[in-house]
C-alpha cells in the first residue's frame, strides 16, 4: 500500500479547491502521514502573474519539502479561451525546461481534471 499527500499548490483565486472538488466529486480522498510527497502547482491560464509566481512557489517547496516528491504542473480554467493570457504553448516550454511534465485543466467543465490526478497516481506507482 501507498501512503501519500497530495498538495495542490499556487496562488490565491487559480483554481484549487474546485480542481479537488471536481475530482472528489465521484472519489474518496483520505489524507495520511505523508511518506512521498505530490505536488501540483496550479496556475490560472487568465492570469499572468499566477504564473509568473509558479517558480516561487516551486522554491518554496525545494526548500520545505523532501527530494522525495513527484510534481505535475497545472494550467487551470483552460474554459476561458477568450481571457486566456498564458499560451499552452509557454508554460509548455516552461515545464520541459525545468523537468515536470504539464496539463491545462478546466475545473468548471471537467477536462483533464480525471487525467491529472490519474497522471500523479501513476507516477506514484512507477517510482
Ligand atoms: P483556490 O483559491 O485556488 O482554491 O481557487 P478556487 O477553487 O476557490 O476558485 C477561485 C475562483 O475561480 C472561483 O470563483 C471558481 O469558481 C473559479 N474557477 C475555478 N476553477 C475554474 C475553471 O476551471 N474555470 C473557470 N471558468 N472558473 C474556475
Amino acid at each position: 500500500d501507498y501512503l501519500f499527500k497530495l498538495l495542490l499548490i499556487g496562488d490565491s483565486g487559480v483554481g484549487k479547491s474546485c480542481l479537488l472538488l471536481r475530482f472528489a466529486d465521484d472519489s474518496y480522498i483520505e489524507s495520511y502521514i505523508s511518506t512521498i510527497g505530490v505536488d501540483f502547482i496550479v496556475y490560472d491560464v487568465t492570469d499572468e502573474e499566477s504564473f509568473n509566481n509558479v517558480k516561487q512557489w516551486l522554491s518554496e517547496i525545494d526548500r520545505y519539502a523532501s527530494d522525495n516528491v513527484n510534481k505535475l504542473l497545472v494550467g487551470n480554467k483552460s474554459d476561458l479561451t477568450a481571457n486566456r493570457v498564458v499560451s499552452y504553448e509557454t508554460a509548455k516550454a516552461f515545464a520541459d525546461e525545468i523537468g515536470i511534465p504539464f496539463m491545462e485543466t478546466s475545473a468548471k467543465d471537467s477536462t483533464n481534471v480525471e487525467q491529472a490526478f490519474m497522471a500523479m497516481s501513476a507516477a506514484i506507482k512507477n517510482r
